[in-house]
């Protein structure tokens, strides 16, 4: 029996769930709470926006989705790593089989192809899902969040209310400082990116670059302060190069508005100006671009808490990242696993207190690993934070980050391995970490000694 069996079995309700945002966050959350709850999610948009760019899910993450039987098949697998020098020189080229390493493959998604699938995995309603399908509310944008009565108004001051609030939505979330009694902006971190998506024909014929499609992976070039990788992926039957470009917003040729917004569009030539110093051939992949777009990669501390009364914080509205260990989906999809874990015995008898909890103990199982990947991704382009101490985050190897990152089973494995932690050795679960990692042999030889992936 599960260890949060507390709470009645009997009742045959479940709690009523509003979750705002449709993305992956919200979208997960939606599918794993759905197997016991009502759940409602409400999305500003239309479901189209989704960026036209890839995403890949790490072994963690796509051990998940692929267990809720999301439908990845279209995408391909990370097969191998190679890494060149901004001049064009290899430097390196690994195979990689994380399927066997990490049991389960690292998948390179069309975002579009995540979020639809997300999507219509969440709301099967011909029995192969258990549970009822969430209602997907779109153009419902909410404007504020009452963490007291745990309810939400809309921007045509409709007002919803719910057992539980789940935040899901994004970066510049409007329930976080509701929830941490304060507003957190994130930082420009000083680096921003080009993102764009290269249709796979001129890179086919190109002698010179049709080696991207022989065996799909990461492929990286690597000069001082600034980096191109590029991988497949591929969108209703059409290949593509997914290529992200990352470089200081100082040695940007265009200007990015570092008050208001963090995406917009780039120009290619701008683009292939910025990386003039990389060889001729990787400036040429890069004007295949018919379009980019162009991110300032944005960072924020940890947040020391995420939930407040029944109304929790998820995904980037917890734990904004930067992009370096491609992890921001991919925790996203732990949480909401977890989320799905603690509260599947839960039911409409249950008290707040119960409610929250769990939510304290969602926080407690997830924070370490949500931390860990922002500081992780932080030390990677920025170098180790000052409080990092205070924090106690350990900042691995990029060995034993990818071990620590992508053995990860599920939220129960991981809170009955929590448990026993802090059992056995009485210390918390970061100082953990660095200790408890050893990487098998066979792992070791094989594993790139890169994970940075954008
Ligand atoms: C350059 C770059 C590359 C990346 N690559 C990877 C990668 O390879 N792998 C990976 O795992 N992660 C990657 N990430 C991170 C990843 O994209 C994010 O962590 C992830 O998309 C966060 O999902 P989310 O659902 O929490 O937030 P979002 O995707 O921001 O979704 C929030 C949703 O909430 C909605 N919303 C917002 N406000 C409201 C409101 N007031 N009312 C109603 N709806 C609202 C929004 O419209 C949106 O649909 C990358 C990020 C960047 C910048």
């Amino acid at each position: 029996m599960s260890k949060y069996s507390e709470a009645s079995s009997t009742a045959p309700q479940g709690l009523n769930i509003i979750i705002v945002g449709g993305g992956i966050a919200g979208l997960a959350a939606a599918r794993t709470l759905r197997e016991r709850h009502n759940v409602t999610v409400l999305e500003q948009w239309g479901m189209k926006s989704e960026t036209g760019a890839a995403i890949h899910t790490g072994p963690n993450a796509s051990k998940l989705v692929l267990k809720w039987g999301v439908d990845l098949s279209e995408s391909p697998h990370f097969k191998v790593v190679r890494e060149h020098t901004g001049k064009g020189k290899k430097v390196m080229e690994q195979r990689l089989d994380p399927a066997a390493m990490w049991g389960a493959p690292w998948l390179l998604n069309h975002r579009v192809t995540l979020h639809k699938q997300l999507l219509a995995n969440a709301t099967a309603d011909d029995g192969t899902v258990p549970g009822k399908a969430p209602k997907i509310l779109l153009g419902k944008k909410v404007v504020r969040a009452n963490v007291d009565d745990t309810s939400v108004t809309l921007d045509d001051g409709t007002v919803l209310k719910a057992d539980i609030l789940i935040a899901a939505d994004g970066i510049r979330s409007v329930i976080q400082r509701e929830v941490i009694g304060d507003t957190l902006v994130a930082k420009p971190s000083g680096h921003s990116a080009y993102r764009c998506l290269i249709p796979g024909e001129p890179i086919k014929a190109d002698p010179e670059w049709s080696y991207l499609f022989d065996t799909s992976g990461c492929n990286i070039f690597l000069a001082e302060d600034r980096r191109v990788v590029a991988y497949t992926c591929a969108y209703q039957g059409r290949d593509y190069i997914n290529i992200v470009a990352a470089c200081p917003d100082k040695s940007l040729s265009e200007g990015v508005d570092s008050k208001e917004s963090w995406s917009e569009r780039g120009s290619v030539a701008e683009l292939v100006k910025t990386f003039s110093d990389f060889s001729p051939a990787i400036q040429r992949l890069l004007s295949y671009s018919e379009e980019c777009g162009l991110w300032q990669l944005r960072d924020q501390d940890p947040l020391k808490n995420w939930h407040k009364n029944q109304t929790v914080l998820i995904g980037d509205a917890a734990h904004p990242m930067l992009p370096h260990l491609g992890q921001g989906g991919s925790q996203a999809i732990e949480d909401a696993d977890m989320l799905g874990y603690l509260f599947k015995d839960v039911d409409s008898t249950a008290s707040h207190s119960l409610i929250e909890k769990r939510l304290q103990k969602f926080f407690e199982l997830r924070w370490p690993r949500a931390t860990f990947c922002q500081e992780n991704s932080r030390s990677q382009a920025l170098g180790v934070r000052e409080n990092d101490a205070e924090l106690g985050v350990p900042i691995l190897n990029p060995l034993k980050t990818a071990h620590y990152l992508y053995t990860y089973e599920d939220g129960e494995t991981w809170a009955a391995q929590q448990a026993e932690v802090g059992k056995a050795k009485n210390e918390s679960m970061l100082d953990a970490v660095d200790r408890s990692i050893t990487v098998p042999p066979q792992v070791a030889q094989a594993t790139a000694p890169q994970v940075a992936t954008i």
